[in-house]
């Protein structure tokens, strides 16, 4: 006799407003969603979520955005959808990302960086949209030394998903026997999905693994149930596997999951270490130089 087995579904926690739009430096009005949405342990290993614009910026000889400041213990990783960002670091490294492409800096013994709207697109003016994610690093990577990788679009593989019913980028992890290109030291799945109004798209997604979907644009019906729609999050249970997706309209959608690191969370501003101690080191290593300029 065949035996045939259907994964669970996911059961869906709740559906989360992103919070009120605050400004980054003088280039970026963000809205919050992790950890706004919730506790760290619900989110582990990401430690935050910031939803930048759309905003439109009208045409400037000022590059916008943020100054040079430091990070350590975790990665940063900014996704664009729209406008270009250009960034440099104390390592030497620096370079420009546009619409499609990734950039996930691990920051961990620590990095001193600036994130500016690039020159020459603010000297036209346009939109910027994107994601900045910072996940968190291990316990025994956070003091290792800082990496940085570009992503660029024809980089990031992309899945045509049955029926026309649109596409999934895969930037980490898995899906369908089709992997991503970022190198992490925790298993994360991270994908760019971009579904088309009227279709479906099933995920299977590691049960355990922390899961959740944020809708950029259109709207979402999650599980046959609650809508999600723009800025807005939907978070998942430990159990089951499976998450099905249903557009409303078309919608642009960013699929988070992630074994959680069960490890003691000590924050202060650009530094997530283990203790208040190694706080109090990481501010004095960054007033001492010894994360470097640029
Ligand atoms: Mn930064």
């Amino acid at each position: 006799m065949m035996k045939i087995t259907t994964a669970a579904t996911k059961e869906l926690v709740g559906v989360y407003q992103a919070g009120s739009q605050h400004m980054v430096g003088d280039g970026f009005p963000v809205r919050n969603i992790i950890p706004g949405a919730g506790a760290d342990e619900q989110f582990s290993p990401f430690l935050l979520l910031d939803y930048m614009g759309p905003a439109h910026f009208p045409p400037t000889d000022r590059q916008l955005g943020v100054g040079e400041h430091p990070h350590r213990g975790f990665e940063t990783v900014t996704i664009m959808y729209q406008g270009r960002v250009a960034h440099r670091d104390s390592t030497g490294s620096g370079g420009v990302i546009g619409p499609g492409d990734v950039q996930w800096m691990t920051a961990a013994s620590g990095i001193v960086h600036e994130e500016l709207h690039e020159k020459e697109f603010a000297r036209r003016g346009g939109t910027v949209e994107g994601i900045q994610l910072w996940v968190n690093l291990p316990k025994s990577f956070k003091m290792s030394k800082p990496r940085y990788q570009t992503l660029v679009k024809n980089e990031i593989p992309a899945v045509d998903l049955d029926g026309g019913a649109g596409q999934l980028r895969v930037i980490a992890g898995e899906f369908r026997g089709v992997h991503g290109p970022a190198k992490t030291f925790s298993p994360v799945h991270l994908y760019d999905l971009r579904l088309k109004a009227g279709h479906q798209a099933e995920l299977t997604l590691p049960e355990g693994f922390n899961t959740s979907v944020f809708v950029l644009h259109g709207q979402v019906v999650i599980n046959g149930s609650e809508a999600a729609k723009e800025a807005e999050l939907a978070l998942f249970g430990h159990k089951g596997e499976r998450v099905i997706l249903e557009a409303k309209e078309d919608a642009t959608i960013l699929v988070l999951s992630g074994e959680p690191i069960r490890e003691p969370i000590a924050r202060y501003g650009p530094f997530v270490m283990n203790t208040q101690d190694e706080l109090v080191q990481a501010a004095n290593d960054y007033q001492a130089g010894k994360m470097g300029h640029l």
